[in-house]
């Protein structure tokens, strides 16, 4: 397997090297022009679900060996990090189904690939001497899952920045109690835009040089890593095993899905587990107010220049869906030319389009549809009303798109992102309306709504969201913009010299 820039094809690169080295020089993203050469078969994954991710893994990535794979695989998918021995299981939804991808350390989706990545990582570093400093910018997600996924792992630190005031109360206590002699966190004063503009400005900072001095490189963990999409690529092969193995389908039936999306990064793995022989049917683009992608595949313009909406389901809170740009290159005949035009357009002007060709390709792949908050909500509701399942604010809104595009006779799948724990304010406030709290303070209050969702419910809140209230908090650190350089090279130098 060769990886290579969407943005040029030239610079060849083994999957280990790309797994390090993140994001290309030129801001391409990673791909291989062989996925159609990675056929496997659904009907002989007779296994669990570490059996399939080691089939999809050593397919993607090759220059692991097989011991190497199946060491991660163990490590990352142990049954101390993932609650259910499915790890992502499939359970029913009225007449559809949901992929609860959210049972991992932190409770939300990003762990199934967050529990990989450091696996990999670690072992493509292994024996060249270098060390890692991960930095990340997370709106609430990315920032929890990449700590508990690198907490300890040697020869790599892990620095998460965060924008002070700008993530949930239960989000906020997750990463501020975060353990491990390699992990830093910081709030800081901005918003989650000046914290990912700054991160980026990082790689190209004077900074590098200090670092390379004492042996340490700068990575990322965010979803445009190839080490992030190929452990996402597994839970669609697996669903499908699991609705074989169930009966619900018989071998060679088609499945859609829907997926509540932001960066495109979940959904992206489903259309590669498609051209890897998955007889998916439709991949159906779920987003909330910020509708961008829907647009996208509705009229085949692709516009940031548009208001950003805050909604309850922030983490599909994004204008810029990156790993869209590996759908272009993949759908568009794999011309590096035309994709590196189209992302210097969105760069320059905001907005780029595909012609009607293109366009009918991605509508025959994707199906599309939003919801705005207030129908999230009602959602939620329905969910819990007509069906008994209690699902977060992002699962809600691709449930509700998966009822309008549910097709007669193809099973419908729901990828289910988050415990409706992470978010219990708004789950609650759905279904029973706003609760008198007591608490002065937003965390104390999010903790209240979690005892009376379980009162209500029934549903057992995860026990690393319910065990937060007791743990102390680690991390008070807040810095100004320009100070990032500085407090990387002082966490770098503390934790990896
Ligand atoms: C990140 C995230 C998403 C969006 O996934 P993308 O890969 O960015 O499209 C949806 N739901 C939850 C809970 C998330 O954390």
């Amino acid at each position: 397997m060769q990886y290579h820039s969407t943005r040029n094809p030239e610079e060849i690169l083994s999957g280990r090297e790309a797994v390090l080295q993140g994001l290309a020089r030129d801001g391409g993203l990673f791909v291989t022009d062989s996925l159609d050469g990675c056929q496997i078969d659904p009907a002989t994954l007779t296994g669990g679900y570490h059996d399939t991710a080691r089939r999809v893994l050593s397919a993607l990535l090759d220059d692991y060996s097989a011991e190497e794979i199946n060491a991660s695989v163990e490590a990352a998918y142990s049954a101390k990090n993932f609650s259910s021995p499915d790890v992502t299981p499939v359970t029913p939804i009225g007449d559809m189904h949901l992929l609860e991808l959210y049972h991992g350390p932190t409770a939300a989706f990003k762990d199934v690939a967050l529990c990989m990545l450091p696996q990999l990582m670690s072992r493509a570093l292994e024996g060249t001497g270098r060390k890692l400093m991960i930095i990340t910018a997370t709106s609430g997600d990315t920032g929890k899952a990449a700590l508990s996924g690198f907490q300890d792992v040697p020869g790599i630190g892990i620095t998460v920045f965060y924008p002070e005031g700008g993530v949930s109360a239960v989000q906020h206590l997750q990463m501020a109690t975060q353990e491990g002699a390699n992990v830093a966190v910081c709030a800081v004063r901005g918003n989650f835009d000046d914290a990912q503009t700054a991160v980026k400005a990082l790689f190209a900072s004077p900074v590098t040089k200090d670092l390379g001095e004492i042996g340490v490189s700068l990575s990322s963990a965010n979803s445009i890593n190839i080490g992030r999409l190929v452990p996402q690529i597994v839970y669609y092969f697996d669903a499908y095993r699991q609705l074989l193995q169930a009966g619900k389908i018989k071998a060679g039936d088609e499945i859609d899905f829907t997926v509540p999306t932001g960066n495109f990064g979940d959904v992206l793995a489903g259309y590669c587990a498609k051209r890897m022989g998955l007889p998916v049917g439709r991949l159906v683009v779920a987003s909330n107010a910020n509708d961008v992608l829907t647009e996208f595949l509705e009229t085949g313009v692709y516009n940031r220049k548009r208001t950003f909406y805050k909604t309850i389901s922030p983490s599909m809170d994004i204008l810029v869906s990156s790993n869209l740009e590996r759908a272009l290159y993949w759908i568009d005949g794999h011309d590096a030319a035309r994709t590196r035009a189209r992302l210097e357009a969105l760069k320059s002007e905001g907005v780029y389009s595909v012609d009607a060709d293109l366009l009918a390709k991605f509508k025959s792949i994707f199906g599309c549809g939003s919801v705005d908050d207030a129908g999230t909500k009602d959602a939620i509701r329905e969910a819990w009303e007509t069906t008994g399942r209690l699902i977060d604010p992002h699962t809600a809104v691709a449930w509700a798109v998966a009822r309008r595009e549910r097709r007669a006779g193809v099973e419908m799948v729901v990828l289910s992102t988050a415990s409706p724990y992470k978010f219990c304010r708004d789950v609650y406030t759905a279904i029973y309306g706003e609760l008198k709290t007591k608490a002065a303070d937003e965390g104390a209050q999010a903790f209240e709504y979690m005892d009376a969702l379980a009162d209500n419910t029934g549903v057992e809140p995860p026990a690393c969201l319910s065990g937060l209230r007791t743990k102390p908090v680690l991390w008070k650190d807040v810095e100004n913009i320009p100070d990032l350089p500085q407090y990387v090279l002082a966490q770098a130098r503390a934790k990896l010299a």
